[in-house]
């Protein structure tokens, strides 16, 4: 059996790594890299987990890959909350993360599979059982027996023929923007050093903001900043001037910082326009019913790192039942 999984991010790592040797598995991704949403940004002296911030470990399989990886680390931070002006601690699972960089769980996850990077599908043609991919540029790639589309549910939904029945399923999921800052300090270790690790607000601009240099495995100085904005507030201004959006953004982490961001040597913005999708979607994968093609990804299980391995694995073993 031929196998094509469309997205090298979690889920369809996951998806891959379950198959294993049972069948012939291509892996298909438009960006340079894998693991999509859990990637990290270079930028010349600095690095940024500028997705995923940290997952959990509830699944006891998912622990067990985890633990099994040199690549993953215990993230004990000292982790805030704010909510309307009072300072609380930010209680939860314990939170883990790639080391040196978040993405290296991905990439620990992906050696050893056949993936073709830099790979943009634009449809999912031909017929059930001898099924081709079409590339951006026109170019089929197949026939596979099956495929397995792990991208966000916007996306899946335009890979598919549009009367397929699960259009109105992926068009139920909604799925938050959201705007990522970075924030490089100067190299003297000196430049900010605040009494949290992690800080998340609640009714302001920005939800979340972690000193990414504090992870583990990662040179402390120079201190990096990753601040994400709240989902209602990016997808209110996905589309604004950037400017705008990084000023706004920079004010506002720079009143919760107690320091001006805006001095600092490195700022980047991104704009993750699929971030965090609201809920699941009741069933852990999905099958499209015209083509066969197994549906998969954090959407279908409410949006975290655990999810998107969930559901993978999920659409795997839907091949063999
Ligand atoms: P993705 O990682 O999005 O993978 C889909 C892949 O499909 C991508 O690599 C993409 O390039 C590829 N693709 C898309 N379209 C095509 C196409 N047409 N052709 C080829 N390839 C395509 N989760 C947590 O658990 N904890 C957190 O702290 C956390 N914080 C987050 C913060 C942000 C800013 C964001 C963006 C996400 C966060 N998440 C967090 C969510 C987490 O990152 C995702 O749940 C998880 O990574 C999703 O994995 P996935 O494989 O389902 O999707």
């Amino acid at each position: 059996m031929k196998i094509a999984i469309i997205g090298a991010g979690m889920a369809g790592l996951s998806a891959a790594r379950a198959i294993g040797d049972r069948a012939e598995v291509v892996l298909f991704d438009k960006s340079r890299g894998v693991g999509g949403r859990m990637s990290t940004r270079y930028a010349g002296a600095y690095e940024f987990d500028h997705g995923a911030q940290y997952f959990t470990l509830s699944d006891p399989d998912f622990r067990a890959v985890i633990e099994g990886l040199d690549d993953a680390a215990r993230w004990d931070s000292r982790a805030l909350y704010l909510k309307r002006g009072a300072l609380e601690a930010d209680t939860g699972r314990p939170r883990w993360v790639g080391a040196p960089r978040m993405n290296r769980i991905p990439k620990a996850l992906a050696q050893g599979l056949d993936i073709t990077l830099g790979a943009r599908v634009a449809r999912i043609g031909g017929e059930p059982g001898a099924l081709d991919l079409v590339m951006e540029d026109g170019t089929p790639q197949g026939p596979f027996d099956r495929v397995i589309c792990t991208t966000p549910a916007p996306q899946a939904a335009a890979l598919l023929p549009s009367r397929s029945p699960v259009q109105g399923m992926l068009a139920s999921v909604t799925m938050h923007a959201c705007f990522a800052l970075m924030v490089g300090f100067p190299k003297d270790g000196t430049a900010f050093a605040p009494a949290w690790d992690t800080l998340r607000v609640a009714d302001l601009p920005v939800s979340w903001i972690a000193v990414n240099s504090a992870k583990p495995g990662r040179d402390h100085d120079p201190v990096t900043l990753v601040v994400h904005a709240a989902p209602d507030w990016s997808d209110a201004h996905a589309e604004d001037d950037r400017a705008a959006v990084q000023a706004t953004l920079l004010d506002c982490a720079s009143a919760l910082c107690g320091v001006r961001l805006d001095q600092a040597p490195h700022i980047a913005l991104h704009r993750w326009l699929y971030a965090y999708a609201d809920e699941g979607v009741g069933e852990t994968s999905l099958v499209d019913p015209l083509t066969g093609t197994v549906l998969a990804g954090d959407w279908c299980v409410g949006g975290r790192v655990e999810g998107a391995w969930q559901s993978g694995r999920h659409a795997a073993a839907r091949l063999f039942a």
